[in-house]
């Protein structure tokens, strides 16, 4: 079988977020499943720094806008990066401090008509171009249109994954000339949507099939609270709608053989979490009374991830006797507004605006608790990493959150984590106030944090599941 995952963002070579871990692992683990896998990216420029790309002498010619941009293909081991330093040689994927770049209507057009071109252009004939969020969207309609009479994919499949609904590669509808496409898609059974153009409707629309990141997530993207205004037609397309959640790579994710952290630990021997929490104490300058646990968020400051809920309810985190750190990043005024928190009296609050990988890791090991107040959560990697370390997750009953995260039950002693329904200070207070008063049973805390660690939610199965559903796909094609 041989795929091609078209993706704005993977690792090791770029990553904003969890799709970057995604598609960079899956095109990892599809290959050592011996299927043959490509992986497409835009040659940002941090890529050309870190990584020996050799260079395939292929020029790209694509007409958008009313000209020709050229691109030339740049590859390292089986991926492969679009080079164009007019749309791509920049330091953000997307934008910068100030927002979202004014050409990503076209610059992610130009990508999508590139993932075409370059199967062509080396000969590669995917049985499956396993497209993801609004970035790759536009390839399903390309191919539906400019390239319907093109042999070349006969044969071929799409299946569009949506990692996030509440990002659809929204343009004007001047912008409809940077996709090349014509005023016949702008209509509101094609591209258009409220009067714009989205992407990421056109791959609803027109990938063969569609999968989102996790089963609870499948089901809350066809209502009309979850689903940004998409939820009709993807009610419409949910026979076609699978839900496969994300999985981690524990071998970079692990307490047992975590480099990163201070002292390595396992279910079956936690004193390593004791002194990662001692020493990330240290470093954050955070002083609490013996028994006291340590609370964390790590994530994007957006909306989605509810941080305002953490933030308006911080006096009272610290009230309870708890510290709390909170390491993220987003745009320069979710950053103002939090560096606007005055620091004085909250000793035991540490703020870090920062992308840390390596602080991440310490963070995970050394915390008590992961708190997760999301407004919607399509997946969500940080609880699953989170429960590997020990540190018990308090979050949202809702997505991803929900399907890896088992609520606590006093009465027989079972459940991983705390949920929490309602999106409100009061019912987020309570949750974390049930964990408080778990965490000072230590041996229940501690049966808790072992069952959480127990818990698999390896790269392993989740790459399984996507070639189950290539399979599914392909022979449902030829029936
Ligand atoms: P999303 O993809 O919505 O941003 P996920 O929970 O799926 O959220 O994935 C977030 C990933 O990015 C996790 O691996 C998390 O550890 C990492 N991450 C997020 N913010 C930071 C940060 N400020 N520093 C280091 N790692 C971060």
């Amino acid at each position: 079988m041989r795929v091609l995952i078209a993706s704005s963002e993977a690792i090791p070579y770029c990553k904003t977020g969890g799709l970057a871990d995604v598609a960079g692992v899956l095109f990892k683990e599809l290959n050592v499943m011996n299927i043959d896998a490509r992986l497409i990216l835009p040659l940002y420029s941090n890529i050309s720094r870190d990584f020996e790309l050799t260079d395939t002498g292929i020029e790209l010619r694509i007409f958008l806008n009313r000209r020709y941009y050229s691109g030339r293909i740049y590859t390292h081991n089986k991926a492969i990066f679009i080079g164009c330093d007019e749309l791509y040689g920049r330091e953000g994927l997307y934008g910068d401090k100030t927002g979202d770049f004014a050409d990503n209507a076209l610059r992610f057009s130009y990508f999508c008509k590139a993932v075409i071109e370059v199967c062509k252009a080396i000969d590669f004939r995917p049985d499956i171009i396993h497209l993801n969020d609004w970035q790759t969207s536009l390839v399903p309609l390309y191919l539906r249109t400019e390239y319907s009479g093109d042999d070349f994919f006969r044969d071929t499949l799409t299946l569009l994954t949506i990692h996030n609904l509440g990002y659809q590669g929204l343009f004007s509808p001047e912008d409809l000339s940077a996709t090349g496409l014509g005023r016949e898609v702008f209509n509101p059974e094609g591209i258009e949507f409220y009067g714009k153009v989205n992407f990421l409707k056109a791959g609803i629309l027109y990938a063969d099939i569609l999968s989102t990141v996790s089963r609870k997530y499948a089901e809350e993207i066809t209502t009309p609270e979850y689903g940004f205004g998409l939820d009709g037609i993807l009610k419409k397309r949910s026979a076609d709608l699978f839900g496969i959640l994300n999985g981690i790579d524990y071998r970079e994710w692990s307490p047992e053989v975590d480099k990163l952290i201070q002292s390595r630990y396992s279910a079956e021997d936690l004193k390593g979490k004791a002194l990662c929490k001692e020493k990330l104490m240290e470093q954050c300058n955070i002083r609490l009374k013996k028994g006291a646990p340590l609370l964390a968020f790590v994530g994007r400051l957006s909306v989605q991830k509810g941080v305002e809920l953490i933030i308006e309810g911080l006096d009272k985190l610290i009230g309870y006797g708890c510290g709390v750190i909170l390491l993220g990043t987003g745009t320069r005024e979710a950053e103002e507004s939090l560096l606007s928190i005055s620091l004085e009296g909250r000793e035991n609050l540490y703020i870090r605006l920062d992308f840390d990988e390596v602080f991440a890791h310490s963070v995970y090991a050394g915390s008590d608790m992961v708190m997760m107040p999301s407004r919607y959560e399509p997946c969500g990697l940080v609880q699953m990493i989170a429960l590997r370390y020990g540190t018990v997750p308090v979050a949202r009953n809702t997505g991803g959150l929900s399907d890896t995260i088992e609520d606590y039950n006093a009465l027989n002693d079972t459940g991983t984590g705390f949920l929490f329904d309602d999106y409100n200070l009061a019912v987020f207070l309570e949750s974390i106030k049930r964990a408080l008063t778990l965490y000072s049973f230590s041996r229940r805390w501690q049966k808790l944090m072992k069952r959480g660690m127990e818990k698999d939610f390896s790269w392993r199965r989740f790459a399984s599941e996507y070639v189950e559903l290539y399979k599914k796909a392909l022979k449902e094609r030829l029936k």
